[in-house]
């Protein structure tokens, strides 16, 4: 089995204005033009996209979306279609559980998303995760893979597929999932997609993501079923990022 190359993804949410953004971006190009071995992307809020996209032409930093619209261009006031983003973009996050619970996206809709993205060649990173309340009762596992399987209702291109793992109770609280916990839920979803394209199982890459930091990532990468981050608060923070590029690089 080939190894999966390790993939760092950081969502900036709603932070950043243009000219905040292109300097954070800056700072992350500097810290991190050296590594390898490593697929690193970064994905502002859609104004600055463009720009970023532009300073970061040539570098090793890619460029991601942080939602997508399952509808081509027309009467969807609010929304970016694939064709705006193309060109621009090589990945977008969709079924962010924020996006879940405060859009009101189902897994329904997060499948079409991602059938939409991967059809304009752009890679979905596709979210899923728990609630507390469904950890605490125990039905964690059952929770995930029910909701990756129908956040990928129809779809077919494995290739470009990333899957991450987000336990709603880790984002942006500062606690993480344990190690154990986080290997046990990558392994799970990796077992669905098995059940949906056996051959590809192996070699879609699948994140985790909550409270990740330069402290706890490198035991985080050190498990068999997790092949990286998606990073919120630390992404916003050039050093902290780099370090996590660099963890991620080095395992
Ligand atoms: C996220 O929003 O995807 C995330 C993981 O956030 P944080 O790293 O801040 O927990």
């Amino acid at each position: 089995m080939a190894k999966r190359i390790p993939v760092i993804a950081g969502n900036w949410k709603m932070n950043t204005d243009v000219e905040s953004g292109l300097k954070l971006v800056k700072e992350i190009l500097s810290f991190s033009k050296d590594f390898s071995g490593v697929d690193m992307i970064v994905c502002p809020p859609f104004v600055s996209i463009a720009s970023i996209a532009q300073e970061l032409s040539g570098s090793s930093i890619q460029v991601g979306a942080q939602n997508v619209s399952a509808n081509p261009d027309g009467a969807f006031t609010g929304e970016v279609s694939t064709s705006m983003l193309r060109g621009f973009v090589s990945h977008a996050i969709v079924g962010h559980s924020e996006r879940r619970a405060l859009n009101g996206e189902n897994s329904a809709a997060v499948a079409e998303k991602a059938i939409t993205a991967a059809s304009a060649g752009i890679k979905p990173i596709v979210c899923i995760g728990e609630d507390l309340e469904v950890r605490k009762a125990g039905n964690a596992e059952t929770y995930v893979a029910k909701q990756l399987e129908e956040s990928l209702v129809g779809y077919t291109d494995w290739d470009s597929l990333i899957v991450a793992y987000e336990p709603v109770w880790a984002i942006g609280t500062g606690e993480a999932a344990t190690s154990g916990q986080a290997q046990e839920m990558t392994h799970t979803s990796r077992e669905v997609i098995r059940t949906l394209a056996p051959d590809a199982a192996d070699s879609v890459r699948v994140l985790y993501g909550g409270s990740v930091n330069p402290g706890n990532v490198v035991e985080l990468m050190a498990q068999p079923d997790i092949d990286g981050a998606l990073v919120g608060g630390a992404s916003l923070k050039a050093d902290e990022f780099s370090k996590i590029i660099a963890a991620a690089s080095a395992s």
